[in-house]
């Protein structure tokens, strides 16, 4: 069958194990796959040619953990008491706003923060929803939000017993059927989520953990991100976080925990036993001002990490230049983390997250195709081969991706995007956030 898509020209970051690049490089793909991958070749059949030359051709970056709701609060002010530690941003920000959002806001979230997402460079995300009083249909409207923009997405409603164990229930209930109804979905999927250790009992954990398992899905739980967690853990049952999350059976090589910044050694270690990874938040920790997760040593026990944002910035570019920055700080080692770790994290890693690594996060044959060219034109220094890793890290931002191919099908077209229109997605997303942040003044 001939290749309906040839990207060539264009110095090629494969993201691969061995971190293959090519020079002057070309890639092509036949429905949704890729097929080929190596030094350019002049000659094509195909359909669609795309020249990237002086461009970098780089895998989607893979977003391991976010909130897509969390872009309709982008510059609200809200009318609060300014909290002095993460339980209170949890208590005077985060909660209220759950409460207050409904299923059309899901919608709307969804197709702004995957607009910004897949316009950015990130072809993937894995998000977790959080809304009391908009449960049911919430997952749907998600979906539909992200099929509209084109973008792949793990969706999960995110269960906690904060009010009472019937919201947990029906949030359990919410997943359940969410996952039943996709039929071979080529880019949407779901998981299991629990909001995080200190919000709910064993009781709901041990049966979430078994529905995961029953419907072969990630599950995924916000763990130690602040201290409320651990002195909850510890003070309920003298255990420390992970140490509840291995009792209840939730850690395996399909379970990430997200933040794990109050994590010791011995935590570590049950983490790297189980075979778990972590979605690494370094963004939105500095924003709230928990810590910073030991993620080098992490790495060193060969965990997987993978990079999110929390629902904060969407660029994964911001994010990648974060992670490199706070563990150089945190350890006063100006080495402590390197860009290739960087880069590896916001790709392969990622994919591993949600044992994806063999469809998604390197450009190789048999592999999804989901590319993301960057403009190099404005780069100031040579680009090349041995130099590119450190423009991805130092130099590009979200604002120099050109085009996005998601499953071999152009997403965004020289800074646009093809299926749906910006304006449109700001006309929905003004209004659903100008109504939530006037029920939030109330
Ligand atoms: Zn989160």
């Amino acid at each position: 069958m001939p290749d309906d898509l040839v990207i060539q020209n264009g110095l090629v970051v494969t993201g691969d194990e061995r971190g293959t690049i090519y020079e002057r490089g070309y890639i092509s793909s036949s429905n949704g796959m890729i097929t080929g991958v190596g030094p350019s070749d002049q000659s094509t059949s195909a359909e669609h040619v795309i020249d990237a030359a002086g461009c970098v051709i780089i895998p989607g970056l893979i977003t391991a953990h976010t909130h897509l709701y969390g872009i309709l609060l982008r510059g609200a002010s809200l009318n609060i008491e300014p909290p002095t530690d993460f339980a209170q941003v949890l208590q005077r920000v985060w909660w209220p706003v759950d409460e207050a959002l409904t299923v059309e806001d899901a919608y709307a979230s969804a197709l702004s923060a995957s607009a910004d997402m897949l316009r950015n460079g990130s072809t993937l995300y894995a998000d977790t929803y959080s809304g009391p009083n908009s449960i049911e249909g919430s997952l749907e409207a998600i979906a539909r939000g992200t099929r509209e923009v084109g973008m792949r997405g793990i969706v999960a409603f995110e269960m906690t017993e904060r009010h009472n164990p019937e919201e947990a229930e029906r949030g359990l209930r919410e997943g359940i059927r969410f996952i039943k109804s996709l039929k071979q979905d080529t880019l949407i999927s779901g998981m299991m989520s629990i909001h995080a250790s200190f919000t709910v009992g064993d009781e709901i954990v041990i049966k979430t953990v078994k529905e995961a398992r029953k419907h072969n899905v990630p599950i995924t739980v916000h763990t130690s991100e602040g201290l409320v967690d651990l002195y909850h853990n510890l003070e309920q049952s003298g255990e420390r976080t992970v140490e509840r999350l291995d009792r209840l059976g939730v850690l395996g090589p399909k379970t990430v925990l997200a933040h794990c910044v109050h994590v010791n050694d011995h935590e570590i270690d049950l983490i790297a036993k189980s075979g778990a990874s972590v979605a690494h938040n370094p963004m939105s920790n500095m924003l709230n001002a928990v810590g910073v997760s030991p993620v080098p040593t992490m790495l060193k026990r060969g965990i997987s990490v993978g990079l999110g944002n929390d629902g904060w910035i969407y660029d994964p570019f911001e994010n990648m230049r974060c992670a490199l920055t706070i563990h150089r700080l945190a350890s006063g080692n100006p080495s402590a983390i390197s860009p290739e770790q960087i880069f590896r994290m916001a790709t392969l890693g990622g994919a591993r997250c949600y044992n994806l690594e063999n469809r998604l996060g390197s450009l190789e044959r048999g592999k999804f195709a989901d590319i993301v060219i960057l403009d190099g034109a404005k780069v100031p220094t040579p680009l090349t081969k041995e130099s590119v890793i450190g423009h991805l890290i130092n130099t590009f931002t979200g604002n120099d991706v050109r085009d996005v191919i998601v499953n071999g099908t152009q997403k965004v077209e020289n800074k646009k995007l093809v299926l749906t229109s910006d304006e449109h997605i700001t006309e929905v997303s003004r209004k659903s956030a100008s109504s939530l942040w006037s029920r939030l003044k109330k």
